[in-house]
């Protein structure tokens, strides 16, 4: 249907009120958490030293709704929501398909990704409980500005530890987390015994994602009135996240589409799970027939070639273990330029929906990710963030087969944010510089039988 539409927009009270909780509608119960000790299930009450009362409780429910405080609401007409569901005509016209091709924005808001939806949430149930201080890591600087920005609003501090590489090389994501009044160290850091403890061995460390979990960690539970904030993986994460998948079916339904395919990119699983689960939800009771894609780099490959089993979330092996996909907590992941998706492990809500066939994965190269970013910026506008240019790839290889097979489907992909903080990443791309990586081998993670 086709009624000229460029931008479909919700508003302000047609934002959802309630997340939307898989865990109420998936076939069996998700593999609890494991404490490492024991190898037992972890009690919740030991997680409440690391994050906030409600984000445990939320953890662990099956409720298939949780409302939104109004604060919360609040927050998100702040920010502002809802986003506009976009529709690619140009990218169509370009592609010569019979496709009709739809994308959730995600990058209009200050921080330029989804990622404040949680961080909004997180640091309004922090603040609720009187906790003062919040600690995370951050690779590329998303998560770190995102969960600033909503420290700022909601008055607490936070502490960030930014993966030492991109510290250096992304001066700008730190300007704009010290800008909204955060602090940021360099990972590995002094702050911490596990970071001096790194640093003695080699001065000169990178860092990685899991090493900075690590030492946000340990610096919460070190100190008072602190409570640990994850950016991705955890189910409250993905849950938080649902607010886009909710919007996106009122969109759709304006515009009298049901969508084939749904498709997005995976580094934790928020995005992707957040836009996809309500959906997810419907195809499970029967009620949808459409195909899922999650899209990952191939030199992170942690879905097409990780292992499905018990984890740690981090390289210090301070946090409970997870069920999920994963590459190894060891894992050395390439620095390409979608910092986002250099993670060793997944979402256990991903890991299980993957691993049950009922959502696909494929994996993509750093180049052909950039081509397929590029001619969404010369006929969308918008400069995709590489993490996002992973699903831009499949939705225009799968707009060529519909050309191909004359096939009318409905491609809907999340859009997670802008790439205007990446640029230096487009001018290697421009330049032919880029590099491509694959792991030549994996040490699988052998923890519980
Ligand atoms: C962080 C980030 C991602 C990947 O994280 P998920 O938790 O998998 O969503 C993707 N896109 C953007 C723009 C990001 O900032």
């Amino acid at each position: 249907m086709d009624n000229g539409k460029r931008a479909i927009f919700l508003d302000q009270e047609e934002i959802p009120k309630a997340w939307y909780n898989i865990q109420a509608d998936l076939p069996e119960p998700l593999p609890p958490p494991l404490d490492p000790s024991t190898l037992e299930p972890v009690n919740p009450e030991k997680l409440l030293r690391v994050f906030a009362r409600e984000l445990v409780l939320q953890e662990v429910s099956r409720e298939r709704y949780i409302s939104i405080p109004e604060e919360v609401m609040e927050a998100y007409r702040w920010l502002p929501r809802p986003t506009p569901l976009m529709r690619a005509r140009k990218l169509e016209e370009y592609l010569k398909t019979p496709a009709r091709i739809y994308y959730k924005w995600e990058g209009t808001n200050p921080a330029g990704s989804h990622k404040p939806n949680t961080a909004l949430a997180q640091a309004y149930y922090n603040s609720k409980q009187g906790i003062e201080n919040l600690t995370t890591e951050t690779g590329a600087g998303q998560w770190g500005s995102a969960l600033a920005m909503s420290a700022a609003y909601f008055g607490l501090s936070v502490r960030v530890y930014m993966v030492s590489a991109s510290y250096h090389q992304k001066p700008g994501r730190k300007t704009m987390m010290e800008t909204w009044g955060a602090k940021c160290f360099a990972s590995p850091s002094n702050e911490t015994n596990y970071g001096r403890e790194l640093l003695k061995k080699d001065p000169d460390n990178p860092g990685s994602l899991g090493i900075a979990i690590t030492e946000a960690v340990e610096d919460a539970v070190t100190h008072d009135n602190t409570r640990y904030s994850l950016g991705s993986v955890l189910n409250h994460v993905l849950m938080h996240q649902t607010i886009i998948g909710q919007e996106v079916e009122k969109q759709l339904q304006m515009v009298d589409e049901v969508p084939d395919v749904l498709v997005g990119n995976i580094g934790g699983g928020s995005n992707f799970g957040g836009f996809s689960l309500p959906f997810m939800g419907k195809k499970l009771k029967g009620k949808l027939d459409a195909k899922f894609v999650a899209c990952e780099s191939s030199a992170v490959p942690h879905t097409t070639k990780g292992k499905y089993t018990y984890d740690f979330g981090d390289t210090g092996h301070m946090t409970p273990l997870l069920k999920m996909l994963t590459l190894g907590s060891d894992y050395r992941n390439p620095p390409i330029h979608a910092g986002g998706l250099r993670y060793h492990g997944m979402s256990p809500i991903i890991s299980y929906l993957i691993n049950s066939n009922l959502m696909e994965s494929y994996a993509f190269s750093q180049t052909s990710i950039f081509e397929a970013a590029t001619i969404f910026a010369k006929t969308e506008g918008i400069i995709p963030a590489p993490e996002s240019a992973h699903e831009i790839r499949y939705v225009i290889d799968e707009a060529i087969r519909c050309r191909k097979e004359n096939k009318e489907e409905v491609i809907v992909f999340n859009n997670s944010g802008h790439g205007l903080l990446d640029l230096s990443a487009y001018q290697l791309y421009n330049a032919g510089k880029l590099e491509n990586w694959e792991p030549t081998s994996i040490n699988y993670p052998d923890i519980v039988h």
